[in-house]
């Protein structure tokens, strides 16, 4: 028997449920999902759907747990906390270092306990059991939505630009996919906790999951040279897509980050020293709950579509997400111009005067 830590934060339900990942990470705090719930509700304010903001957490090395072990865990965090949870009240998603047979593990548990089929207690679950089409790759898509749209506004042509991916899980590897594959351009780089490669000519995305599948890690593929998570950092490309966790481009290495976008996948990849830096050197920053709301937008279009009971098909939500990406781009964009501040700025001045203003009408201030 052994006795694990986990947290879930509920941060602000004026807009609606509470909404926000589960994750199992050895270094998890109270204060960082603290912080991710926060951000929850900044993110589903900012995409403009109806939900608040929470996150979960299990300290754990995942990676150390026989799938068995994972189950238990997943079931135990559920008789633990399942009885704060619901799809009127806070629904859980995936995040750092889980996925949708977690998210399966977790629902069953649930309707175990409340003794009925309640698919939107949590999102991001396999197809057949109320998953949506189109979630699994929803982070990336949303991401590759934004850097398509800020490349446009700068007058860049993406097709040949390089990037360099920190990070190889769900967000960094469908990225890699999606953006070599649907816009052209040339990943140079990509890493993971144990290190990085790089090939000037560009990473095959199939084969560098194949390799990771293999290895445990993207370092050592053949053709490719190896580097560290630094370095891929201030590599000379023109986007950089943070994709993994929070506090990567910080005060000591943003002077050297060259790209010109800044793509962030990850939650909170940039300090808010390092956010002056690349801001005042002139480097276009996609903050973080902008660029991967993509992957809670389609979380509520899989409660929706739990709600009614009627699935749609992947077309209807690629049209959905994309627009939803765009309108957020566009506010946080226009606001940045008006205001002469930068995106993060103008993505929070956006989304908390959505949430104050749910907060003002119902009284609670
Ligand atoms: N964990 C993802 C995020 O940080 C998705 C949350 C969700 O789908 O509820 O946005």
């Amino acid at each position: 028997m052994r006795i694990f830590r986990g947290f879930r934060v509920q941060y602000n339900d004026a807009r609606g449920p509470t909404k926000g990942g589960i994750r199992f990470h050895s270094a998890e705090t109270i204060d960082t999902i603290r912080a991710l719930a926060a951000w929850m509700t900044w993110k589903c304010a900012l995409v403009n759907i109806p939900l608040g903001g929470a996150k979960g957490g299990v300290i754990c090395n995942p990676k150390e747990l026989s799938p068995s072990e994972l189950e238990r865990l997943s079931r135990g965090y559920i008789r633990a906390l399942g009885r704060f949870i619901g799809p009127e009240i806070d629904v859980p998603a995936p995040d750092v270092y889980t996925n949708p047979q977690i998210m399966a593990w977790m629902m069953d548990e649930y309707q175990t306990i409340v003794g009925y089929h309640a698919p939107g207690v949590i999102t991001g679950k396999p197809l057949p059991l109320g998953g949506s089409e189109g979630r699994g790759d929803a982070t990336a898509r949303g991401g590759m939505y934004v850097i398509r749209e800020a490349a446009k506004t700068l007058g860049i042509d993406l097709r040949g630009a390089t990037v360099a991916i920190q990070g190889y899980g769900n967000a960094g590897q469908n990225a890699h996919q999606l953006l070599a594959g649907e816009l052209g351009m040339k990943v140079v780089a990509v890493s993971d906790s144990r290190g990085g490669i790089f090939c000037a000519d560009g990473l095959d995305p199939a084969a560098t999951v194949a390799h990771k599948n293999a290895t445990g890690s993207v370092s050592d593929q053949a053709d490719t040279t190896n580097i560290s998570n630094e370095q891929l950092l201030t590599l000379d490309v023109d986007v950089l897509v943070p994709a993994a966790l929070e506090n990567a481009i910080t005060k000591q290495n943003a002077a050297d980050v060259k790209a010109r976008i800044v793509a962030e996948l990850a939650n909170a990849p940039t300090t808010p020293d390092a956010d002056d830096v690349l801001f005042a050197k002139g480097a276009y920053l996609i903050p973080d709950f902008l660029c991967n709301a993509g992957g809670v937008t389609v979380s509520y279009f899989e409660q929706v579509q739990n709600a009614y009971n009627y699935y749609w098909a992947l077309c209807d939500v690629y049209a959905q997400l994309e627009d939803k990406m765009i309108a957020a781009f566009r506010a946080v964009h226009e606001t940045a111009q008006r205001y002469r501040v930068n995106n993060r700025v103008a993505a929070y001045l956006i989304s908390v005067q959505r949430v104050a203003e749910a907060v003002r009408l119902r009284g609670w201030v």
